[in-house]
């Protein structure tokens, strides 16, 4: 055999072989939810944004939990009944530590109504930082991180239960030094642990500068998801966001109409742009308020399938593009491994 026909057949087993790993790590990608490890191929329809139970209240770590979890379970079961004819296999919830997050309401939840649910680490500077531990003014973000990498290495509390992501949240486009640290912290936690940051955001340029920071660390923006992307107006900062990889999470999804042809129009313009890989979508709904008359007022988790589904299909979106948004994305956003930027 000539030495070229033997760098050609080397070539291609080269290529063979990434391609085989390639497969490979899609296959094993695993999710972390309250009730264990399940191959991210289980996850099948997911809600990839809502809550279950938020305590806006609840202002520092020393205020207890102040409601009865039989009362909020007997409440929530109903709209998580309403899932199942919508074959809704995962739900993520992201109320973080400080604003209600109990991993032990969600895992009961979960075995009741046999939808896996995922929770979270992290902190939630968003709010004015009402929410966060006093310490923090004094924790650097190495220190932070380690409270998180605790958390998903040994689980929440006494509890056993693993986070199955980093929820952060921050306040302004001109990140403070908390939001930077947490998104610092986030960061070296996500190169420890293999979770996914998602960050309450809003604005583009917000979520530029929480990409800036991750660049500094090393870590690809496919590891990281701008939540609350809907708010911003230019369509143009939208693509290149995702562009760059990171998620685009379109959670705002309800009834009111105006609001469900904004999101279609923000599809629209996510499929003509060949983006719909990068997209996520959710309600951000729920949610059980501890202190107020049966929990208050509650919104259900039904609307994209019931209404907006059908609205986006009447504009030519196939089952294959809607599937990609709900079954495929959020497997892929959410299985747990390091990103690290190519160099
Ligand atoms: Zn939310």
């Amino acid at each position: 055999m000539s030495s070229s026909l033997i760098s050609a057949s080397i070539r291609i087993l080269l290529l063979a072989s990434l391609i085989v790993t390639i497969s490979c790590q899609n296959k094993g990608l695993k999710v972390i939810t309250v009730t264990g490890e399940i191959p991210a191929s289980k996850m099948g329809v997911t809600l990839p944004h809502e809550h279950v139970l938020v305590d806006f209240a609840m202002i520092d770590s020393i205020v207890p939990n102040h409601y009865n979890k039989d009362s909020v379970i007997t409440r929530v079961l109903p709209y998580f009944e309403e899932l199942k004819p919508f074959k809704v296999t995962t739900f993520v919830d992201c109320t973080p530590e400080f604003l209600g997050r109990d991993p032990q309401l969600l895992a009961e939840l979960s075995r009741k109504t046999g939808i896996y649910i995922l929770t979270n680490t992290g902190w939630y500077a968003a709010d004015n930082e009402r929410h966060l531990p006093k310490e923090i003014k004094d924790m650097s973000p190495e220190q932070i991180a380690a409270v998180w990498i605790d958390e998903a290495k040994n689980g929440i509390g006494n509890t056993g239960i693993k986070p199955g992501f980093i929820k952060i949240g921050i306040n302004n486009i001109e990140l403070s030094e908390t939001d930077k640290k947490l998104v610092a912290a986030a960061c070296l936690t996500h190169l420890e642990t293999g979770l996914t940051i998602m960050s309450h955001t809003g604005l583009a340029d917000a979520a530029m500068a929480q990409l800036t920071i991750l660049k500094k660390y090393g870590v690809d923006p496919s590891a990281f998801i701008w939540t609350h992307a809907m708010v911003e107006t230019s369509n143009k900062k939208l693509l290149t966001i995702a562009q760059m990889g990171a998620w685009v999470s379109i959670d705002g999804i309800q009834k009111d109409l105006t609001a469900q042809l904004r999101i279609s129009g923000l599809l629209q313009f996510m499929k003509s742009t060949r983006q719909l890989n990068r997209v996520l979508l959710s309600h951000d709904a729920g949610w059980y308020q501890p202190g107020k008359p049966n929990g208050g007022e509650f919104r259900p988790y039904t609307e994209l399938f019931t209404s907006l589904t059908l609205v986006l299909m009447s504009e030519g979106f196939t089952r294959e593009e809607l599937d990609q948004m709900i079954i495929k994305n959020p497997a892929e956003a959410f299985g747990v491994r390091v990103r690290k930027i190519a160099k």
